[in-house]
């Protein structure tokens, strides 16, 4: 197996995305309600929604300039912390990958790492702190460790997606130590963190789509 995603295929899978979001509105509000502030589904469906109305436009870009452009939708739509982060990721990303015609397993690899460091740089947080860097981090590096060990690439994606579920289920122990959980007199433990859960789905999302095609 030897897969590539065209930029235009991309934009499919945040629509792809755009809709396991909508079907969870009231998982991750709830999630977000006991946690935060209970406004992450409504942030991320805002700018998902909005990639979904400018998806043609979206799949006329080349790879690095779609990025720049879905970092800067995401971080003006989204809003919140995740907004910020985000954006910060799909920009960092860009600017990672330019040159790139197409998404395969080694700019895959490029598009994780940077944007977990991304998103660790404009936070100030780490793994461990319960966030959406509990389902990115783990996943990004068990990926990359595929990769290098020469795995397939159907495997180096089955370790991706299972390294982002279990990263995700880690949160429902921790004890927040950023954002809006910290407030919460048992600082969110006992139950996941709604952006590990919707970072899970992202992946999850361009897994199955790489899978089925
Ligand atoms: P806000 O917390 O501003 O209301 P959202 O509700 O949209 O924003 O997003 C909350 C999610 O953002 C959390 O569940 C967590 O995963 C993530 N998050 C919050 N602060 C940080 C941070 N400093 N670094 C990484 N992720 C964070
Ligand atoms: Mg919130």
């Amino acid at each position: 197996m030897g897969f590539v995603i065209k930029s235009d295929e991309y934009v499919d899978i945040l629509v792809d995305i755009a809709k396991r979001l909508d079907q969870n509105k009231d998982y991750i509000t709830e999630l977000d309600s006991i946690t935060g502030d209970g406004d992450h589904w409504a942030n991320m469906n805002m700018g998902f929604q909005k990639i979904i109305d400018d998806q043609e436009q979206l799949k006329a870009l080349e790879l690095a300039p779609l990025f720049k452009k879905i970092g800067m939708v995401l971080m003006s739509t989204i809003g919140g912390s995740s907004g910020v982060l985000y954006g910060s990721a799909y920009i960092a990303t860009c600017k990672a990958i330019d040159g790139e015609k197409v998404i395969d397993a080694n700019v895959l690899a490029t598009i994780y790492l940077t944007s977990v460091q991304a998103i660790m740089d404009r936070g100030k947080a780490e793994p461990g702190f319960k966030t959406m860097i509990d389902t990115l981090h783990p996943a990004a590096h068990a990926y990359k460790n595929a990769l290098d060990a020469g795995k397939d690439e159907s495997e180096c994606l089955d370790i991706l997606v299972d390294a982002a579920q279990k990263g995700m289920e880690s949160t429902k122990e921790m004890v927040a130590v950023k954002g809006r959980a910290t407030y919460q007199a048992n600082k969110g433990v006992g139950h996941l963190d709604p952006g590990a859960v919707t970072m899970y789905y992202q992946i999850d999302e361009l897994v199955k789509y790489i899978k089925n095609k």
